[in-house]
C-alpha cells in the first residue's frame, strides 16, 4: 500500500524533477508540498501543478516580518488556486533570537499578527490549517481558539508535544503531524503523544528535507523514509503496519477532503 505525505517540501533546491518523479514511482502515493514564505509558497504551487499533487500556502513564523497588506493580498490570491488545499504553515516560533535590533516582544508580536491575519484568511476561504508552534504552545493555543475552528480543520505539524497537549488538541478535534523524530532516541514525548490519541487524528509527514528518520538522521529526508515512522507507530500503538497506513491516508484524505 503507498503512503500519502501530508507535509513535505520539495521546492528546495536538492531535490531534481527526477528526484521527486522517483519518489511518487516509489512507495509514495502522493504528497502536501507546503509553503513557508510568499516566494516557497508559489514554488510549492508550481510543484503540486506539475506532479497533480496538492499545496499549502502561508507564511511561517520566522518569515513573519513579510506579512504585510502586499503579500497577504497575494497568498490570498494564490490560495484560489485549485491545488491549494490548506493555509500553512503558520503559527509561532519562539525558539530562535529576535532579529537584529528588535527584542523578543516585538518579535512575538510581528508573529502573533502574522499568525493571526492568516488564520482569517483560512476562515475566509474554508481552508484546513497546517500550524507550526515550537516553543509557543500557550500563545498559539490562546489564538487558535479564539477561531473557535471546526473538528478535523487544524493540524500540528511535526508535533513534539507531550500527550497531555495532545490529549487536549484532540479535545478541541485538532489533530497532530507525525515524522521523523518520533524514532529518535530521546523523544519519549512523541511517542507517549502518539499512544495518547486515537490514530484517527494523526497525520503522517516528513517535514523533508529535515528530519530524516533513524537510521537515516543527516541524510536528505523524502517521503518514502515514512516506513520507517509507520514501523514506529504501528510498534507504539499495537497494530499491523498495513493498518497505520490505510488509516493515515484516509485521515489525509479527510482533512484535505481529496475526492
Ligand atoms: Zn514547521
Ligand atoms: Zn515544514
Amino acid at each position: 500500500m503507498k503512503i500519502y505525505d501530508t507535509h513535505t517540501h520539495y521546492d528546495d533546491e536538492r531535490y531534481s524533477p527526477n528526484y521527486i518523479a522517483d519518489v511518487l514511482d516509489g512507495n509514495t502515493s502522493g504528497f502536501c508540498a507546503v509553503g513557508c514564505n510568499l516566494e516557497r509558497s508559489r514554488l510549492s504551487v508550481g510543484i503540486a501543478e506539475r506532479y497533480g499533487q496538492i499545496a499549502a500556502v502561508g507564511i511561517h513564523p520566522q518569515d513573519a516580518p513579510e506579512c504585510n497588506a502586499e503579500t497577504k493580498a497575494e497568498l490570498s490570491k494564490l490560495a484560489e488556486n485549485p491545488v491549494v488545499k490548506a493555509i500553512g504553515e503558520i503559527g509561532l516560533d519562539y525558539h530562535y533570537d529576535p532579529p537584529e535590533g528588535t527584542t523578543f516582544d516585538d518579535m512575538k508580536a510581528v508573529q502573533k499578527q502574522a499568525f493571526i491575519a492568516q488564520l482569517q484568511l483560512a476562515e475566509n476561504i474554508g481552508l484546513p490549517l497546517i500550524v507550526h508552534s515550537r516553543d509557543a504552545m500557550a500563545d498559539t493555543l490562546e489564538i487558535l481558539y479564539k477561531f473557535n475552528r471546526k473538528p478535523y480543520t487544524t493540524v500540528f505539524h511535526c508535533f513534539s508535544g507531550s500527550a497531555e497537549t495532545a490529549t487536549e488538541l484532540h479535545k478541541h478535534g485538532i489533530l497532530i503531524g507525525v515524522g521523523g523524530t518520533v524514532t529518535y532516541k530521546n523523544a519519549k514525548n512523541s511517542a507517549n503523544a502518539v499512544r495518547a490519541i486515537p490514530l484517527e487524528y494523526i497525520l503522517l509527514e516528513t517535514d523533508c528535507p529535515y528530519l530524516s528518520p533513524v537510521p537515516l538522521r543527516g541524510t536528505l529526508n523524502h517521503s518514502g523514509n515514512l516506513s520507517y515512522v509507520i514501523e514506529k507507530i504501528a510498534e507504539i500503538k499495537g497494530i499491523t503496519v498495513d493498518e497505520v497506513v490505510k488509516t493515515c491516508n484516509d485521515n489525509a484524505a479527510r482533512f484535505f477532503k481529496l475526492a
